[in-house]
């Protein structure tokens, strides 16, 4: 069985919560490591809701300063501390949201209990800011009206598996075994030539995850997830409002579907609606009249890749 890599919505609402739904925040689970992406306000009432020890959460991507996107922020940093954290979080933010917080820290007179380092993201150039033996995190840039960065989330390559009949039975030198799990060919002393592919097994494609915060539609955005297997793509408004879209600088429906498309992702969900809508499925059958594997964020819901 393969090891986890799973999204679970904590918000899909814009600007504001409703009743129903929190502003943007998703936990995402590598292999039980945790990554929370967004923090909107409520996110820590649903991370207790979802059953999410606050404390596992190491790393946590925020992709602009609008307070939907970052309001639970603050909460959450102060219950680590409270609930005994030791741990280093390490928070991930365009420019400005470290004076915010150590603002509200030195007014309160808190001194955390656990360090905080803080990564600026440059919203111009896609960057690695994240690398471990298993998963790597590339900014996206995205199209707003600040300063906004997406997520991606790509799993590494592993070394193959060997096939450890055929090696026996063609007695491959052990000196061979780590070039034929890199996928290379491996040539012995007198010259035999063993295959990689004869002498290993077929391997799953690597994940990934695309995570598109609030944004215009920009093709640019499509040629930087090109291929991913899970997109999750605002969807501010139904097409009928494309003027109300483009003056805030967020995407229609249709529009995250002609992204996905573009971009031959595997699966996209769409999310940030706008507190306008009650009903979500017009949005959901917009979207999928340009890209039918589409599925819509709903609290709670957890998307596998
Ligand atoms: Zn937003
Ligand atoms: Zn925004």
């Amino acid at each position: 069985m393969s090891s986890r890599f799973e999204v679970t919505i904590l918000g899909s609402s814009s600007a504001t919560p409703t009743s129903r739904r929190f502003p943007t925040a998703q936990l995402l689970n590598v292999s039980e490591r945790f990554f929370l992406i967004d923090c909107g306000e409520g996110a820590q009432i649903q991370l207790r809701r979802y059953k999410i020890r606050f404390q596992r959460i190491n790393h946590i991507f925020i992709s602009h300063l609008h307070g939907d996107h970052y309001l639970g922020l603050m909460g959450l940093i102060s219950s680590m501390h409270l609930l005994g954290r030791k741990k280093e979080l390490v928070i991930y933010s365009p420019k400005g949201l470290q004076e915010i917080v150590d603002i509200q820290l030195k007014i309160s007179a808190t001194v955390l209990n656990y360090p905080v380092k803080w990564v600026e993201l440059n919203p111009d150039v896609p960057e690695v800011i994240y690398e471990d033996s298993q998963l790597s995190v590339t900014t996206i840039i995205l199209n707003h009206r600040i300063p906004c960065c997406g997520f991606l989330f790509r799993e590494k390559k592993k070394l193959l598996s060997l096939d450890k009949a055929r090696i026996t039975e063609d007695k491959v030198p052990v000196e061979g075994f780590f070039s034929l799990k890199s996928g290379l060919d491996f040539k012995d002393q007198s010259g035999r030539i063993f295959r990689s592919v004869d002498y290993t097994l077929p391997q799953s494609q690597p994940r990934s995850y695309a995570f598109c915060s609030d944004t215009r539609f920009d093709p640019k955005v499509a040629e930087q997830i090109a291929g991913v297997k899970l997109l999750y793509h605002e969807a501010t408004f139904l097409h009928e409002l494309l003027d109300r879209a483009e003056k805030t600088a967020h995407s229609t429906a249709k529009e995250a579907g002609i992204i996905a498309k573009t971009a031959e992702v595997g699966k996209l969900v769409i999310g940030h609606f706008s507190v306008r809508y009650n009903d979500m499925e017009p949005l959901l059958a917009e979207a999928k009249s340009e890209f039918p594997e589409t599925d819509i964020a709903e609290e709670g819901k957890v998307f596998q890749v």
